[in-house]
């Protein structure tokens, strides 16, 4: 039944990646999940590639990005906050990037902690891959890039050889989870919205996440460069920035704390 399944979805793939209703219909929240668990398992499989930080040691460091995911996804606008496995996994290189793979699984370099200044900027960097990976862009981004055939295959483990090349185009390019400027908005929309929403939790600056876009400008570090792998899975332009303002705007003008001091203490602890 499953391969029959498979060869419709082969058949229309073509049609339904680009209208987010009909993929949905063909990439069930479970298929996301075990697509999810997969590339994480390969991920872990992987240390040359993905030099995992181990728990164990580092429970203190692992303990705080998870305090602020969870504050995170105590927000009402997350919607699959239940129905994820949503997991955090540090990978130990200093390389300045972060990523969301499907089904809630995050990950984040230590290079990139350690260039946040903040934990009010890491959780509204956060906030942006909780929502690429909440709105299912991760897996659009992978159907566009090898086909719901293919994805599909993979959660069926019949495709093992489609996974390994996921697993290795997201360390060598970032190409599988290259997010068009679409999701970028959204994800940034989302970012602002997520940390105004929980205000009354954790009372984080809404906005912090622009901190980041400042400082990424004033180093002119771009995708060409190489030094920032951020910007060639999420595109950047002017424009987003603006985009935030109008989205903080419309909710207010939220303010909200740093949290520098603590932030400090927390890239202390990192190897
Ligand atoms: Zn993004």
């Amino acid at each position: 039944m499953k391969k029959i399944f498979i060869y419709c979805c082969m058949v229309l793939s073509c049609f339904c990646i680009s209208c987010g209703e009909d993929f949905n219909i063909f990439f069930s929240i479970d298929d996301e999940k075990a697509l999810g668990l997969q590339v994480s398992e390969e991920i872990a499989a992987d240390p040359t590639e993905y030099p995992i930080l181990p728990r164990s040691g580092n429970e203190k460091a692992y303990q705080y990005v998870e305090d602020i995911m969870n504050a995170i996804l105590n927000s009402n606008e997350v919607n699959h906050k239940d129905d994820f496995d949503w997991e955090l996994t540090l990978i130990n290189t200093p390389t300045l990037n972060a990523f969301a793979a499907p089904g809630g699984k995050l990950f984040f370099y230590t290079g990139f902690l350690k260039y946040a200044t903040s934990e009010a900027e890491l959780a509204g960097v956060m906030a942006h891959e909780i929502a690429h990976s909440d709105k299912r862009h991760s897996t659009e981004s992978m159907a566009k890039e090898m086909g719901i055939a293919a994805l599909l295959g993979i959660v069926a483990g019949e495709n093992a050889g489609a996974l390994a090349q996921l697993a290795s185009q997201i360390a060598q390019t970032g190409m599988a989870l290259k997010f068009s400027r679409a999701h970028e908005y959204e994800a940034d929309e989302y970012s602002v919205r997520y940390l105004n929403s929980i205000r009354s939790y954790k009372e984080y600056d809404p906005i912090a996440i622009l901190d980041f876009f400042d400082r990424m400008n004033e180093e002119n570090l771009s995708e060409e460069d190489g030094k920032f792998e951020f910007l060639r899975t999420h595109p950047y332009d002017a424009n987003r920035k603006e985009n935030v303002h109008k989205i903080w705007q419309k909710l207010g003008s939220p303010t909200g704390q740093k949290f520098s001091a603590e932030y400090a203490q927390f890239k202390a602890l990192l190897p």
